[in-house]
């Protein structure tokens, strides 16, 4: 679907499957788990799931003639990080707009991390005393006048990359990816299991997966903490997605399923059962999460496990979209590991 859509080349290729043998038999080995590892998709600062996305971004800030790239996230935001990463890569400059979404408060929390290596990349950073959302946010389009005010030629990109017009493309290609290799494996995954937020990931695979009548077995696992937004978020761009690369069929809402219970207790914070997540996931197949993304998707995955959500028999792939970055942010929280 995705033949008539320019790519610029940002990732290693094809991301590997691989199989949570010790996870799955630790949860009663009915259901079968495996991981695509988008964290491990390029070699631009640690990779990740926007990465994937900007690939059908950037022809369109390279056709503009732009020449920095402003967009906002969070203060450890590996969003801005992975534009920061591309932005130095094609030899562009970068702006962001670092909000305070999380309510978190370890000593070097807007020093490590994601925000360090944003840093390290040469990106212009601005922190700014606002709360989350999601949404298109002033801050952000103060920056881009600021930009075209000093002669520079902006090329604005939405938190997440998500609310452009390209952004649900990435993931459109990631789940014809997935049947690829789907051929070579031999077997069908029945679900599929993806954090979401600002919503181009989960509105691109619905999209994606909707060719082959899978849409309703993309399971999005609300990490935003304001799911009637994020819900709606995901439904329109997958809409638009849709008609974007001529889909042929209505996504309608019934065709996002968000499950809302592990995004507690807000927005970047980690509850006591998302970090056992964490701890349980890495002991069991040495695969690191971090406590405001993968953690509660991870979580929510072993609890729909542990609930039968999963038909005995299922294979079950977990998309890891990256952020590990993020938990150097939370070094009090597992000083003990
Ligand atoms: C951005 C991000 C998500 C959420 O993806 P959206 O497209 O914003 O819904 C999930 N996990 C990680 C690690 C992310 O960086």
């Amino acid at each position: 679907m995705l033949e008539k859509f320019e790519r610029y080349p940002l990732t290693f290729g094809p991301t590997p499957i691989e199989k949570m043998e010790r996870l799955s038999a630790h949860l009663g080995g009915d259901v079968k788990l495996y991981a695509k590892r988008e964290d491990c998709n390029s070699g631009l600062a640690f990779g990740g799931n926007k990465i994937r996305k900007l690939e059908y971004i950037i022809p369109d800030a390279i056709a503009v003639g732009a020449d920095t790239l402003v967009t906002i996230g969070g203060v450890q935001s590996n969003h801005t990080r992975q534009v920061a990463a591309v932005a130095a890569k094609i030899g562009m400059k970068c702006r962001l707009v670092q909000e305070s979404w999380v309510p978190f408060q370890d000593a070097v929390y807007d020093r490590v991390g994601n925000i360090l290596m944003s840093r390290v990349l040469g990106a212009d950073i601005e922190l700014v005393d606002e709360g989350f959302d999601i949404g298109i946010r002033e801050s952000w389009e103060r920056a881009i006048a600021d930009v075209r005010d000093k002669g520079g030629v902006p090329y604005s990109i939405p938190a997440g990359a998500s609310v452009h017009k390209f952004g649900g493309l990435g993931f459109v290609g990631f789940a014809e990816e997935v049947r690829e290799q789907e051929a070579e494996l031999g077997f069908r995954f029945d679900y599929i299991v993806v954090c979401t937020v600002t919503g181009s990931t989960h509105a691109g695979m619905v999209v994606g997966f909707a060719q082959d009548g899978r849409a309703r077995n993309v399971i999005g696992i609300d990490a935003s903490c304001t799911p009637e937004q994020t819900h709606a978020q995901v439904l329109e761009i997958a809409q638009k997605t849709a008609a974007l690369v001529g889909l042929g069929q209505d996504i309608v809402a019934d065709d996002v399923v968000l499950k809302t219970e592990y995004a507690y207790p807000v927005y970047g914070i980690p509850s006591a059962e998302t970090n056992t997540a964490i701890r349980l996931c890495a002991r069991m197949e040495g695969m690191m999460t971090d406590p405001v993304y993968e953690g509660k998707s991870m979580q929510g995955m072993i609890d729909l496990v542990r609930q039968g959500f999963f038909p005995s028999g299922s294979n079950v792939l977990y998309a890891h979209l990256g952020g590990v970055p993020a938990i150097n942010a939370y070094s009090y929280i597992y000083r003990n590991g």
